[in-house]
């Protein structure tokens, strides 16, 4: 019997940000300088199949620091940490390498500065989140975590006049946006980064994913159901109309999801490897009989350094910021 036929359409950008390539790189690097085994404290991406590959070649994810040896090379995930956990890891005389993205610290940063010129931080984000776990314990002052307009609503902070926010790195840029709004009309005089803390990957994989939503029937996300830009991905989908899933990889696939639809978007959350969606695009192959295009958008050039520790007298050039 002939295969349905089926549209498959790639959002550009997708997949591995470049925080998520370094990150890899950093560990990749670490084991290749140090020999195994090299400790990662949480999952250094959010996503199970880097984190095998990477225990094959040597690495071993703890929880905490106080589960790694004294001494021994760590490496923090790309999420960023707070200030107690680099404490403990001086305290048990752990060689570091940190693999916090650029753009979080960027975050860090920022909020730090606010707090040196007196004001209280309003932490845009999701709790329980490693990297806001970690943004909480980066700042030195008073913190209120707001994660969405009810919340906005309802913050009551010992001094209006002295708030200024910053945001996670992965959220939606639109509900982040009626957030801000909310805290602006609430509290006039609060303060933000001169530019937008959600990244310049998430913010252009939604964008991506929006100009899909016009061209596609249903829409398939690959990523971790931890995967915070993965799981907005899957939700921009789903608010543009588009029935959306989200799947770990080609395995997770449910035939039902593509019943009577004659084009699948897909894209990759920013810790998803492109591997994924080759064997998702393999699977469906298998089911239909296929056309697959990319949908027009924006290439991304950005690459960061490496930390120089790892980059010293190696003779590998060290990629460009
Ligand atoms: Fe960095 Fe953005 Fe990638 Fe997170 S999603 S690692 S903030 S580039």
């Amino acid at each position: 019997m002939p295969k349905d036929r089926l549209q498959i359409i790639l959002a550009k950008p997708r997949g591995f940000c470049a925080g998520v390539v370094r990150a890899i790189e950093i560990v990749e690097q670490a084991l290749k300088v140090h020999g195994a085994p090299v400790y990662v404290r949480h999952e250094i991406v959010h996503n199970k199949h880097v984190v095998e590959d990477l225990r094959r070649k040597g690495a071993r994810f703890v929880q905490d620091v106080d589960e790694i040896p004294e001494g021994a090379v760590t490496v923090f995930s790309a999420h960023g940490v707070s200030r107690k956990v680099e404490n403990d890891a001086e305290t048990r005389q752990l060689d570091v390498i940190d693999a916090t993205c650029p753009l979080v610290t960027k975050v860090h940063n920022q909020a730090k500065r606010f707090v040196r010129n007196g004001y209280a931080i309003v932490l845009i984000g999701h709790a329980n989140h490693p990297e806001i776990e970690g943004t909480l314990g980066q700042i030195p002052g008073t913190a209120y975590l707001v994660e969405d307009v009810e919340d906005a609503c309802t913050l009551s902070p010992d001094d209006p006049e002295k708030l200024a926010y910053v945001t996670q790195t992965t959220l939606s840029v639109d509900d982040t946006k009626s957030i801000i709004e909310k805290l602006k009309a609430r509290f006039p005089k609060i303060q933000g980064p001169s530019t937008d803390d959600i990244c310049y990957a998430t913010q252009n994989r939604q964008t991506a994913v929006k100009a899909l939503s016009s061209q596609v029937d249903v829409i398939l996300v690959l990523g971790a159901s931890f995967s915070s830009n993965s799981n907005r991905l899957r939700e921009i989908g789903e608010i543009s109309g588009i029935p959306s899933y989200l799947l770990d990889d080609a395995s997770a696939l449910n035939s039902a999801w593509l019943k009577g639809a004659k084009s699948v978007g897909i894209t990759a959350g920013a810790s998803a490897p492109e591997e994924l969606v080759v064997e998702l695009i393999k699977r469906l192959d298998e089911l239909y009989d296929l056309t697959v295009s990319t949908i027009d958008g924006v290439d991304e050039t950005l690459i960061f350094n490496l930390p120089r520790k790892l980059t010293k007298g190696s003779s590998q050039p060290a990629p460009q910021a």
